[in-house]
């Protein structure tokens, strides 16, 4: 539905796409149930946080996150001349809602975070955007959909919090590159601003029409995001049943670790086996790979190959 939608949308590209994007603004409205006020599109989630980052961030206050988290926080707030503060995770990667009692600048956190894919409770978040009413809290909820609780009904309790998903991730659609924005109307105006005078075309034609086929086909949709749960269900079984110890993800993929190796090592011999999977060479990290969790016979595959590798080193 999706892609054939694209495709009649494809042949009327000689028009420049809705600048208020009505249609896919209808549909989002419906699906989330919130006032079209109440949102933003992007080309991309990051295109978002960039113009958030433009429109709520000012060198005197700059902005904070995780120490461990998306990569990209760090660099637009470079890219904007923002000082980026960082609140260290507990020892358990979980984000310590505490810590940020005394935090004047804008805070940014991935729920579930990234690479961790440990979710906060809403609770949690409640508690910091009642920290300190006059500070904004912007939850990038890009891998939410895979066992995470939104906290976008809270946009209506709280004029301090804006919320941002993606239609990369667990609507396959990257490649179209959509993303959205939910708050209180005064802040996607001060957004919509942004937009409007960075580029108010930002969402093609194309992505619109595949955006709206997405968002039609519920059960799809559902159906997808209970596979990928339950594949990752399996796949923290199998890696421990080889020993390797996995952080409680809610996200499409895991980090894992296993005494005695580094990430690095078992990046490098998965692949030689074919099989990609990241790691990071930074303090906190060091110990792990992410594994993003895929198909069955992925997961097959990945178990077939580490296996492989343990008969080798012992
Ligand atoms: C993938 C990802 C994004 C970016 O998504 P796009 O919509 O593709 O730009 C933003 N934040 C996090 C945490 C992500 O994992």
């Amino acid at each position: 539905l999706a892609m054939r939608l694209a495709r009649e949308a494809a042949g009327d590209l000689q028009l420049y796409p809705d600048p208020d994007a009505s249609a896919l603004k209808e549909c989002l409205s419906d699906f989330y149930g919130l006032d079209q006020s109440e949102i933003m599109i992007g080309n991309g989630s990051d295109e978002i946080l960039n113009m958030a980052f433009q429109a709520f961030c000012s060198p005197e206050d700059g902005v904070c996150f995780p120490d461990i988290t998306y990569g990209f926080y760090p660099v637009i707030a470079k890219l904007n001349g923002l000082p980026a503060k960082t609140v260290p995770l507990r020892e358990d990667y979980t984000v310590a809602p505490e810590d940020y009692e005394n935090i004047s600048e804008t805070v940014v956190l991935a729920n579930p975070n990234a690479p961790t894919g440990i979710a906060l409770s809403p609770e949690d978040i409640r508690k910091m955007l009642e920290q300190n009413p006059g500070r904004l809290l912007i939850v990038d909820e890009a891998y939410v959909d895979f066992g995470a609780v939104s906290v976008l009904p809270l946009i209506r309790d709280y004029d301090n919090l804006l919320v941002v998903q993606t239609f990369s991730k667990s609507r396959s659609l990257a490649g179209g590159r959509l993303g959205l924005a939910a708050g209180n109307p005064l802040l996607i105006a001060d957004l919509e601003t942004v937009r409007n005078s960075t580029n108010p075309y930002n969402v093609n034609r194309m992505t619109m029409a595949a955006a709206i086929g997405a968002l039609l086909d519920r059960d799809y949709f559902a159906e997808n995001c209970r596979i990928i749960a339950e594949n990752r269900e399996k796949l923290v079984a199998a890696l421990s049943s080889l020993g390797f110890s996995c952080l409680p993800s809610k996200a499409n993929f895991v980090l894992a670790a296993r005494p005695g190796t580094d990430g690095e090592t078992v990046y490098r011999k998965l692949k030689e086996k074919g099989v990609l999977v990241r790691y990071w060479n930074r303090p906190r990290l060091r110990d792990y790979v992410r594994i993003s969790v895929g198909s069955v016979s992925e997961i097959d595959e990945l178990i077939s190959a580490l296996s492989s590798l343990s008969e080798v080193s012992s």
